[in-house]
């Protein structure tokens, strides 16, 4: 039997991981399984030794996403500094029955950035909205990336204040650029290149109270919330921005996870491809 891997996750039936995860296989002619599995809040931890437990080949690993993110963190024996500076992990890798947590979510929104979108971070004063476990998961890549700026908004100033903080010392990283975080209010007169709303507000269909003048002439605005067209995307398109959803990331963030598990880079561009297809 191939080696077994999950998403676990609460709700878990719209996840396109396991379609994503099934095209990389064939892809590149891996013989694993992929399953979805909804876990009930509290059980975490059982779910994840049930399923190393069970089944008929061996448990590999897994993804994990909303809302167990920080309590994978928590469980992981041995983690990545990219999970620690994220302080969430969204990839499990099951070592000798040692959990090794890793967190792919920048590297993916960065990928998408870069090779998709043709929009390079260096350079750029980019402005990045919200401060939950997707924000943190970014923050960490995009610096390494030299860019302009990095502004960090969110609607309660001090979180936002100490999240910059914290990504402004990270010891034994060559990070030129030191992030600021502010409220939203503070954003008048702002200008950015890039815009990347890390919020879930557009789960909620909430908007944002973004001035206009904060989407630059050919800014690129992305939002990580994929499958609708969200508020945020309105208004970026509204001042003239380049739109892009997150659906590129959760292509390419899986991609990463597949390398750290198999060793082997799938190629995203026609997942990404299939996967507009369906929309
Ligand atoms: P969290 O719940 O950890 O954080 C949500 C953030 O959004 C918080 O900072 C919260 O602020 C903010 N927020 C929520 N509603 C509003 C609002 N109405 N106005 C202003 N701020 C708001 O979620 P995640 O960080 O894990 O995920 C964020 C989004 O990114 C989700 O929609 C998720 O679907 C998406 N995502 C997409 C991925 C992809 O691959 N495309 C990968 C990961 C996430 P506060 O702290 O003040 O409540």
């Amino acid at each position: 039997m191939g080696d077994r891997y999950c998403v676990f996750g609460n709700p878990i039936g719209h996840s396109k991981s396991p379609r994503i995860h099934a095209l990389f296989a064939a892809q590149t002619g891996q013989d694993i399984s992929y399953e979805a599995i909804l876990v009930e809040k509290g059980s975490f931890p059982a779910a994840v030794a049930a399923f190393i437990a069970a089944g008929k080949g061996p448990a590999r690993g897994a993804n994990v996403t909303v809302p167990f993110k920080e309590e994978a963190f928590r469980l992981a024996a041995r983690r990545t500094p990219r999970a620690e500076a994220a302080g969430a992990v969204n990839t499990l890798s099951f070592d000798a029955g040692a959990l090794v947590g890793d967190n792919t979510d920048g590297a993916g929104l960065v990928r998408d950035l870069k090779n998709n979108l043709g929009c390079d971070p260096a350079g750029r004063r980019i402005l990045l909205l919200g401060a939950g476990g997707a924000a943190r998961g970014v923050i960490l890549p995009l610096l390494l990336d030299n860019p302009a700026e990095l502004v960090i908004a969110t609607r309660t100033e001090e979180t936002a204040a100490r999240l910059a903080l914290e990504f402004s010392r990270l010891p034994g990283c060559a990070i030129n650029v030191k992030p600021d975080g502010i409220g939203f209010p503070a954003l008048a007169g702002r200008v950015f290149d890039l815009v990347i709303n890390a919020t879930s507000a557009g789960l909620s269909g909430a908007v944002l109270p973004l001035p206009t003048g904060v989407f630059a002439p050919r800014c690129v605005a992305y939002e990580m919330v994929y499958g609708r067209a969200t508020p945020f995307m309105h208004q970026a398109q509204a001042a003239g921005a380049r739109v892009a959803d997150g659906l590129g990331m959760l292509v390419e963030q899986a991609a990463e996870a597949f390398h750290v598990w198999r060793g082997i880079g799938p190629r995203t561009a026609p997942v990404l491809a299939a996967l507009r297809e369906l929309e």
